[in-house]
């Protein structure tokens, strides 16, 4: 079975691919089985150095897989590039940690006490289309740092960067069967992985409803998994706030990636005070923001990843929106970048879109911005905009979410644990968090009594 791969801003063909089914990822999970023993003896300071030449072998071909990624996935060539160096960075910081993952020895009596950090065996990995390749290092990182043998499955609309990765890891020297690349549906090849009796992890990235799939899945053989599924994050705009510094950023936390961002604030809540004055400045903003071609370095946004899911993202418009942008003429699957005004209570604010639509929700004050803000089954992200340093921290710790930022609306970095509250799942990634779940704890009570 062929799997046509189409750059989604011409509609054209970018590759054609065979389609892995069962047989191939049982093969993908016995090869990574039979790596397992020899990869876990490797000395720590040889399993950070081949981490280190992922990352630089990631460096040297920084813009053939910055544009094989913008192709694939239609996002603009600046925005791939970013992501690219980030996939690097992320190899670095966890070549760097492989030897700071210990254990700890506890005061007992009779004897000695120590844990280990133990390697899992085969995990299995399955990412999303929305950023292929800087997911699939989030969850490569430590997975390989703390020892484990992958089988890595990315999403059939966006596989290239992902197969390319497993020929650097190849040429940095990993052994045969310690990372393996496995094309296919998510329905077979996914659930193949979430089911096999010698997967003893799975760590996926995607939506709610196939994260209770792999929920549901795992439990037949107690897998371990984590989870980084949906979101609805809030981004509550204070009067006191620099409104024309939150305005200006705004557009940028919904609309960056086409909106196909699990982090994107699609919920602007503004307070009532100052909503008319905000709302002017972000269409303003709004209109600013470039939509094109993915490969001219001026454009901000691109088209959505696929057909379908363009039809998906226009079924949240109803109605006139407040503001709606432009898109160009021709092939691409356009969607243009629209803001609404909406209750929390309708589905544009409930429901994730993942696309370049916004709601701009009012609030009359501290309390309630907070229980709007909360009124969502999903935590994942959001941002405080306000002057009051004291009011930033106590909204801060009342919103239920995993990651959030004041003043400022970005989520991710190398260094620090990203994930979410309540259905947007559970398990921490990057950073030093990360490993946690990539390994085990073993606890070894050694006798001293004569
Ligand atoms: P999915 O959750 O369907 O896809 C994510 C990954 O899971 C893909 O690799 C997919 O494979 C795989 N998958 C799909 N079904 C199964 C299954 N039964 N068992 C195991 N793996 C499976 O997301 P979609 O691509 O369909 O996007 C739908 C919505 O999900 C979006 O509109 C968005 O709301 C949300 N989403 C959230 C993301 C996030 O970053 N948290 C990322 C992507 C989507 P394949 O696609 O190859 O079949």
């Amino acid at each position: 079975m062929t799997l046509t791969i189409l750059n989604p801003a011409t509609e054209q063909r970018l590759a054609q691919l065979e389609r892995a089914g069962v047989e191939e990822t049982d093969a993908a999970v016995a090869a990574a089985r039979a790596a397992f023993p020899a990869w876990r003896k490797v000395a720590p300071t040889d399993r950070a150095r081949l981490l280190r030449r992922l990352a630089t072998l990631v460096e040297d071909n920084h813009e053939e897989l910055a544009r094989l990624e913008s192709r694939n996935v239609g996002k603009p060539i600046s925005g791939a590039r970013g992501e690219i160096g980030m996939v690097a960075q992320v190899f670095h910081y966890y070549a760097g940690a492989v030897d700071k993952h210990y254990g700890e020895t506890i005061p007992v009596a009779g004897g000695v006490d120590m844990t280990f950090r133990e390697p899992l065996g085969v995990v299995g990995l399955i990412v999303p289309w929305n950023f292929p390749l800087n997911i699939a290092s989030w969850k490569l990182g430590p997975a390989l740092a703390c020892a484990n043998t992958v089988v890595l499955k990315p999403a059939e609309l966006t596989p290239l960067t992902a197969i390319r990765l497993g020929d650097l890891a190849l040429e940095a020297g990993f052994p045969e069967g310690v990372v393996n690349v496995v094309v296919g549906r998510g329905s077979v090849v996914g659930q193949r992985l979430i089911e096999h009796p010698d997967v003893a992890k799975i760590g996926f990235t995607g939506s709610t409803e196939v994260g209770q799939e792999v929920m549901r899945g795992a439990a037949g053989t107690v897998k371990r998994v984590t989870l980084e599924l949906g979101g609805k994050s809030a981004n509550v705009v204070f009067a006191d706030a620099d409104l024309e510094k939150a305005a200006a950023a705004a557009p940028y936390s919904v609309f960056d990636n086409a909106g196909q961002d699990c982090c994107a604030r699609s919920r602007i809540l503004v307070e009532r005070s100052v909503y008319d004055r905000f709302a002017g400045l972000l269409v303003e903003a709004t209109r600013g923001v470039k939509v094109g071609d993915p490969e001219d370095e001026a454009t901000e946004m691109g088209p959505l990843v696929s057909a379908a899911h363009r039809d998906t993202v226009a079924s949240f418009v109803e109605g006139a929106p407040m503001f709606q942008g432009e898109v160009p003429d021709g092939p691409g699957f356009w969607f243009p970048c629209t803001l609404v005004e909406a209750s929390n209570d309708d589905r544009i604010a409930r429901e994730e879109v993942f696309g370049p639509v916004a709601a701009l929700i009012p609030f009359s004050d501290e309390a309630e911005a907070v229980a709007i803000a909360n009124d969502t089954p999903y935590g994942l992200s959001g941002s405080i905009w306000t002057r009051d340093g004291a009011r930033a921290l106590r909204v801060a710790r009342a919103l239920e979410t995993g990651v959030l930022s004041v003043n400022s609306n970005s989520s991710v970095r190398v260094s620090t644990p990203f994930g979410g509250f309540k259905e947007s799942g559970f398990g921490r990634e990057l950073g030093m968090h990360a490993l946690q779940s990539y390994s085990e704890v073993k606890n070894v009570f050694i006798s001293t009594e004569e």
